[in-house]
């Protein structure tokens, strides 16, 4: 059985926990792999690396390490049918998804290879007599990611050519649960020409993530996953005095205006709602139409599709929806269903006890419709992040913008309508920080920037794009007089120009 190990400094190694957590196919339930879980000593001897590396890298001028990224970009694009097939094998979610998620982290890397003019600083010339001021931006040192299962190659590519680019060294801690495409962006990068020990993946869970959150030597983490661990890794992370980026969970909403286009609503309801089996922290997990009449028709186009879903394995080219990601994650979802129902949601469509022939002990769940969930339901509360779409009736738009701006998650969310006067209003009053307007998963490009609001989020700054440049670099600020003859004598007041 293959083993999957930490990538620290130019070594492979199992570390010293003794400790290691099986990796299933989710599609056929079997155990493919074991990856060992490290633990304080092993996020140690990363950081060691990481800090040793970090003198030449930061050293290296920007447009040389962003050459790095240009054969990153290169390396990736020769070898993304397999990038794709190792997310796939572990993840589960459709060859063409996963193709899609490598598209989206290539574009972080483009984005990242132009980082000399990201990195370009101000300067003032004359604030002073014979003085000149100038700003520049360096980077912060070794600093740490720990990401989710869900985008198990985008995710990491979100942060590291930031990071690397900006001057830094990195400690990636990524998702135990599909820890391969984790050793394979290594090897990318080792390909693209990274030098040893910039990069080093430590495998593990909670302990791993301990050690990140309270290693001295680390000066920032971004990390990307659920609320309650966000949060912890926040509180935790800027207790022992580091930078944290921790986005979270999310409960997305998409307004139906009665003018929508019904059929492109529904479209894009079908994709944002059970694409990846609805394991995005963008996927649409709430549908609110306005008005009964809206809402009647909108039930009657969505649930013959949602029961008609091709749920199969990524190697069927015919699939739409994979299976989840564990079985765990599968009785979970399964449970949300059930509470919904016993709240007083109507199943329209229940994609609860699926079996695929050939696929018997896969982790399979069916897309699920339920229609008239409230506020109150713990089936509208909370994140599900599985294939179910829930649809909450609202009576007018104003009530509907009221329910988005009320619920503790802000990440995405969407309106679709012909108005412009109400997607402007929408646009500019909703609580959340990325907006669709006919657009159903508005994952903003890579140069813009991603993060939500409210509890999907903590910290300044959102990830990839302009915001990463500030997040992985801080401001220096010089301020210099030339020649050396101006003299004035000894100043015992606060300079200024009077
Ligand atoms: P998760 O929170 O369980 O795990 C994320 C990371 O935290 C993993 O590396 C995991 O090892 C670590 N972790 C788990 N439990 C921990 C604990 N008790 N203490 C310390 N570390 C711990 O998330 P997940 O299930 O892997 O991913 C799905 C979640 O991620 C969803 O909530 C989804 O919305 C969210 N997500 C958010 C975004 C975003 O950009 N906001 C993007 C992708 C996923």
């Amino acid at each position: 059985m293959k083993t999957i190990k930490h990538l620290i400094g130019d070594q492979e190694t199992i570390g010293s926990t003794g400790r290691s957590q099986p990796v299933f196919n989710p599609a056929t339930g079997e155990q493919i792999a074991e990856v060992v879980l490290g633990a304080a000593a092993e996020i140690d001897a990363a950081v060691r690396a990481a800090k040793q590396a970090f003198e030449s890298w930061s050293d290296t001028p920007p447009t040389k390490r962003a050459r790095v990224m240009f054969a990153l970009r290169e390396v990736m694009n020769r070898r993304r049918d397999e990038i794709a097939k190792t997310i796939s094998l572990e993840h589960g979610k459709t060859h063409d998804d996963a193709l899609g998620e490598v598209t989206r982290a290539l574009e972080v890397v483009e984005y990242a290879s132009g980082i000399a003019a990201h990195l370009q600083g101000d300067f003032s010339r004359d604030v002073g007599p014979g003085i000149d001021s100038f700003a520049e931006r360096q980077p912060l040192g070794v600093v740490a990611g720990i990401t989710p299962f869900n985008f198990p190659s985008m995710v990491p590519l979100w942060m590291i050519p930031m990071a690397l680019a900006c001057g830094n060294t990195f400690v990636l801690k990524p998702s135990e649960r599909d820890p391969s495409s984790a050793n394979l962006i290594f090897d990318l990068f080792r390909e693209a020409g990274l030098p040893d020990g910039v990069l080093n993946i430590v495998h593990g869970g909670k302990a791993a993530v301990d050690a990140v959150l309270d290693h001295q030597e680390i000066q920032a983490v971004s990390f990307v996953g659920s609320t309650p661990i966000a949060e912890y890794v926040y509180t935790r992370g800027c207790a022992s005095g580091k930078r944290v980026q921790a986005l979270g969970g999310a409960k997305n909403h998409m307004i139906i205006m009665p003018d929508a286009d019904l059929t492109q609503a529904v479209d894009a309801l079908m994709g944002a709602g059970f694409g990846s089996a609805g394991e995005r922290c963008m996927a649409i997990s709430v549908a609110v139409p306005i008005g009964e009449e809206t809402a009647d028709r909108l039930v009657e186009k969505l649930a013959p599709q949602v029961a008609a879903l091709k749920i199969g394995p990524a190697s069927d080219p015919q699939s739409e929806m994979g299976p989840i990601i564990t079985n765990e994650a599968k009785q979970r979802i399964s449970d949300c269903i059930a509470a919904g129902e016993k709240e007083g949601a109507k199943v329209v469509v229940d994609g609860r006890g699926l079996k695929l022939q050939g696929y018997e002990d896969g982790f399979w769940l069916g897309g699920t419709l339920l229609d008239n969930v409230t506020a109150d339901m713990s089936v509208y509360k909370t994140e599900i992040f599985g294939p179910v779409l829930s649809v909450l009736r609202a009576k007018d738009y104003a009530e509907a913008v009221k329910l988005i701006n009320t619920h503790e998650y802000g990440n995405g969310t969407a309106i679709f309508t012909r108005d412009g006067d109400a997607a402007r209003d929408f646009a500019k009053r909703i609580k959340v920080g990325m907006v669709g307007v006919n657009v159903p998963i508005p994952v903003p490009v890579a140069t813009h920037s991603f993060g939500g609001w409210k509890r999907s989020s903590f910290g300044a700054h959102g990830i990839y794009g302009p915001e990463a440049v500030h997040f992985y670099t801080r401001l220096k600020t010089v301020t210099s007089r030339w020649p050396t003859g101006i003299r004035s004598g000894a100043q015992f007041t606060f300079p200024s120009m009077d």
